[in-house]
């Protein structure tokens, strides 16, 4: 079962009956950090996406759904002359995905800017977490162990930037990202936490592993930790 609820009323409506089957549930964002087995997924994919999208800029601080696409965020506030998400810049993912993963780049991550996070959990209560309470680390969060649940939107701070120089700084990034990963076919993104301080990239490829391929995936010849 394939679901993109249209509403976070709607996403609940779609656990609750969940629930009372028995059916298992996963969540996805944009799939950019997943690889799907042959087999599928069984029982129900909820996906985040359109219908949890909203966005609401309030001064230097925006409110946005689980589902708002992460490049086209970074993009759009710059456009408020709102710095502090540069980072996200070329990062293929969901708002919630992103929140989960803590994920980040050119030294800041989720957790540099996240107030809180509004989360439903799978008994269908919701509650706002903020940052401490989100546990972050290095691509970590609390939602991924100790309190498994969905993030439906977020509350960021950031602050006032010159346009200029927000644009630059995204196409820098963008430009580095062209050079160094790929982006020409679908793609899991990174597979392996850097065991810092070294690089999980750099490891795979000192074993001789880029372009190695098992099935339909395969290391990416380009960078030794996307596959
Ligand atoms: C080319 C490329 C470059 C990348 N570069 C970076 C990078 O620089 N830094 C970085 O951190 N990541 C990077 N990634 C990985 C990926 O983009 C991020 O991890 C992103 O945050 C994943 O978001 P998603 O919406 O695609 O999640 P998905 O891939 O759909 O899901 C990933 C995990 O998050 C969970 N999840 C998704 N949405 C929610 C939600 N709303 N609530 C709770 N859990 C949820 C899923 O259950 C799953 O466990 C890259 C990926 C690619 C393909």
């Amino acid at each position: 079962m394939f679901i993109q609820p249209k509403s976070i009323d709607g996403l609940k409506d779609a656990l609750k009956i969940l629930k009372e089957n028995n059916i298992p549930i996963s969540v996805i964002g944009r799939g950019s950090n997943l690889l799907i087995p042959d087999e599928g997924i069984r029982g129900a994919v909820i996906q985040f996406g359109k219908g949890l999208d909203h966005l609401e800029v309030d001064g230097d601080q925006i409110k946005v759904g689980g589902g708002y696409p992460l490049v086209r965020l970074a993009a759009i506030i710059s456009r408020d002359e709102l710095s502090g998400f540069e980072f996200a810049g070329g990062i293929p993912g969901s708002v919630g995905g992103a929140v989960y993963m803590n994920a980040g780049a050119h030294g800041s991550d989720i957790s540099k800017v996240l107030v809180k996070a509004h989360i439903l959990f799978e008994d269908g209560t919701t509650e706002w977490l903020s940052n401490e309470e989100m546990k972050f680390n290095y691509r970590k969060s609390v939602l991924q162990d100790e309190r498994k649940g969905f993030c439906i939107e977020a509350i960021f701070q950031l602050e006032k930037g010159h346009k200029e120089d927000i644009l630059a700084e995204l196409k820098k990034h963008k430009d580095y990202r062209r050079e160094t990963q790929p982006w020409d076919y679908p793609c899991a993104g990174s597979i392996f936490r850097n065991p810092l301080p070294n690089h999980a990239g750099k490891l795979v490829e000192d074993l001789g592993l880029k372009g190695f391929q098992i099935g339909g995936a395969k290391i990416s010849e380009m960078h030794g930790n996307y596959c």
